[in-house]
């Protein structure tokens, strides 16, 4: 579904991800792990095209994403055909984004009506849907501060849910809530794996990567160090500072 070829990504002269090749596939569970600032937020903004990158290819579906090339030379895509490409890519943040002063379900219609130009009708009946299969069923008229922090951020699931797109990428989207609500968010993330979501998650919850995920990821400075199932990457880390992070979980 996603081709990362030698992605790079600087921030002015600070390069942040320093030749990147990552192939994730249909229905796969990928977990990104590592320690902070290694670059992990930067390569899933660069997967949804929140940030652009700076050299290298990233293909959704096997379309260049951000880019087009024309002879030798690579231009950025225009408005529509950007949104086109990045509407198969839904992404859920640590902090869950929901607008105040909207209930759950017009969050999650508006972002329907917005990017896949749905009427309001539709909207909504899709709405409903996607908060059901959270589990929000019975709060979709509950505003955001009338909501826990678990339940926010299913609705936050439920709006990228509900574009149908073929990966959702999620940047540590329990790192916020109180540990009693983690079980619901992993919960909701669980059953969308079972399923045979494709998606790729920024976590620090190791007992989910190593139950859930089928490759794991572990980045450092910006480049991938290692990576394998999670029993080559939990129980049989050969890189030494991938083994120096694990111990600081341990
Ligand atoms: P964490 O685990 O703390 O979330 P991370 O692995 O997600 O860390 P990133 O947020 O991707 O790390 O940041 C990687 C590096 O890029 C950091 O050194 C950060 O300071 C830098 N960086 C990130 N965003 C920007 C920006 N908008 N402008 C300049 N530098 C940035
Ligand atoms: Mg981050």
């Amino acid at each position: 579904v996603i081709e990362v070829e030698e992605l790079t990504k600087t921030f002015g002269p600070v390069p942040v991800l320093n030749g990147i090749d990552l192939k994730i596939r249909r229905s796969e569970v990928v977990c990104i792990i590592g320690p902070s600032g290694s670059g992990k937020s930067t390569l899933l903004r660069c997967l949804a095209f929140l940030d652009p990158y700076t050299g290298g290819r990233v293909s959704i579906e096997g379309q260049l994403l951000g880019y087009k090339q024309q002879g030798e030379r690579r231009l950025m895509q225009g408005h529509r055909e950007l949104a086109k490409v990045r509407r198969n890519v839904g992404m859920v943040f640590q902090h869950f984004n929901l607008w105040p002063h909207m209930t759950a379900l017009e969050n999650v219609a508006l972002a329907l009506r917005v990017t896949r130009k749905l009427k309001a009708d539709q909207a909504e009946r899709e709405a409903r849907e996607a908060l059901s299969k959270v589990g929000l069923g019975d709060k979709a008229g509950n505003y955001p501060s009338q909501l826990s922090g678990g339940q926010q951020q299913r609705v936050a699931i439920a709006r990228a849910l509900a574009m149908k797109p073929h990966v959702i990428l999620f940047d540590e989207p329990t790192s916020a809530l109180d540990p009693e609500l983690v079980g619901e968010v992993l919960g909701v993330m669980r059953q969308l794996a079972v399923e045979g979501m494709t998606m790729a998650i920024v976590t620090h919850e190791m007992g989910f990567a190593a139950q859930m995920a089928d490759t794991v990821v572990f980045m450092d400075r910006g480049v991938i160090l290692e990576q394998g199932s999670p029993d080559e990457i939990f129980k049989n880390p050969r890189n030494d500072r991938l083994k120096q992070f694990l111990d600081t979980w341990r």
